[in-house]
């Protein structure tokens, strides 16, 4: 009798712990946060990562570009404010920065070899996955709204090139002439470049994308990320790439996963640096990501995949994101990056540099 009890009891124990493993299985970590704090909206923007230093700007430059960062910031605010999506929010405040030639995007695009101007961008919907992306694009003056309108409107997640300008058309989007483009200098900068290509293509046969002016090698994206007053988030991202591209060169900015990326149960991510990198490190995903398996906070999510991930392969440049209670994040590894936050008490921070 006395056995039989010790081979029951023994029986039990085994199962219990089986039971327990399977649970373990499925059980999903719930993404941290860093406070306890929800915000009820928030909105965070950024206008490109590089190498900005005080030492090489102008007061007045420096309050031309807060200028327009703040009238982004506050746009975006204004209609999440007013309960409006986080959808609409990131397409209008990102307009306002494609409209200023301050930002690569839209009106202050960087230059193609050809002496050109090709234009990405990309949105996602947090709540339902919903994406749209647009790549190389010569004549939309506001491509975030193409990516909107291919999210929305057409049964596909991305277009390129002329197929994309035609359903941009056929969506009634602004169409313009190429030249609206030009700026001078964004143009100074490509001619710059082409210099000292000379130069490295005898020497070693490479493409040069340097500009030793501004000393970088591309300078103002811009994106957004907001949460919206029902829970939903998003993020954007629009750009012209880098000076002197090449061959149809299409940066992270379209790629979705890349350079953008939104879940309600995570967080909403927009990317700014060199694309190349950020395509094979697929950052705003990445984040994301660590956040939902690993159960990180959007902080130490960011942090790891800019500075273990992208900087452990050689390359540069940062995010902003929001996470599914508002908690707000910037991560650069460069020297400075354009960025604005505002949270829902409406209290706004704007940086330019590294602190
Ligand atoms: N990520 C952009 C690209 O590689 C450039 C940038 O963010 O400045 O096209």
């Amino acid at each position: 009798m006395r056995s039989f009890i010790v081979i029951l009891l023994g029986l039990i124990f085994i199962y219990s712990c089986k039971d327990q493993d399977q649970n373990a299985s499925v059980e999903k970590p719930i993404a941290k946060t860093e406070t306890t704090v929800k915000e009820e909206f928030a909105i965070v923007i950024h206008g490109g990562a590089g190498t900005i230093l005080k030492k090489n700007m102008t007061t007045e430059k420096e309050q031309a570009y807060k200028a327009v960062l703040e009238e982004a910031i506050r746009t975006g605010y204004d209609i999440l404010k007013n309960g409006g999506s986080s959808l609409d929010a990131v397409t209008k405040t990102i307009n306002v920065m494609e409209d200023s030639p301050l930002f690569n995007a839209g009106k202050g695009a960087v230059f193609t070899n050809s002496e050109t101007n090709e234009l990405d961008a990309s949105i996602m919907d947090g709540a339902t996955l919903n994406a749209g992306a647009s790549a190389g694009t010569t004549n939309v003056k506001n491509p975030i709204d193409l990516a909107k309108a291919i999210m929305d409107n057409s049964p596909h997640v991305m277009m390129a090139g002329k197929g994309a300008e035609t359903f941009a058309a056929e969506q009634g989007l602004e169409i313009v002439d190429p030249e609206y483009f030009f700026t001078e200098n964004r143009f100074k900068s490509l001619k710059r470049i082409k210099d000292s290509e000379k130069v490295e293509l005898d020497h070693d046969g490479k493409q040069a994308f340097y500009d030793p002016e501004i000393k970088d090698y591309k300078f103002g994206t811009v994106g957004c990320a907001a949460l919206d007053k029902n829970g939903n988030l998003a993020a954007g991202t629009s750009t012209g790439g880098m000076t002197n591209k090449r061959w149809g060169r299409i940066g992270d900015a379209p790629i979705i996963g890349a350079g953008t990326y939104a879940n309600n149960a995570t967080c909403a991510v927009s990317s700014t640096g060199w694309g190349e990198f950020f395509i094979r490190a697929m950052v705003a995903h990445d984040i994301s990501a660590l956040m939902e398996y690993k159960g990180m906070s959007l902080a130490d999510a960011a942090r790891t995949v800019i500075h273990d991930k992208v900087g452990g392969l050689g390359g540069d440049g940062g995010i902003v994101a929001v996470d599914h209670n508002g908690n707000m994040v910037f991560e650069f590894n460069t020297e400075g990056m354009y960025r604005a936050s505002m949270n829902a008490s409406g209290e706004l921070t704007i940086k330019i540099y590294k602190e």
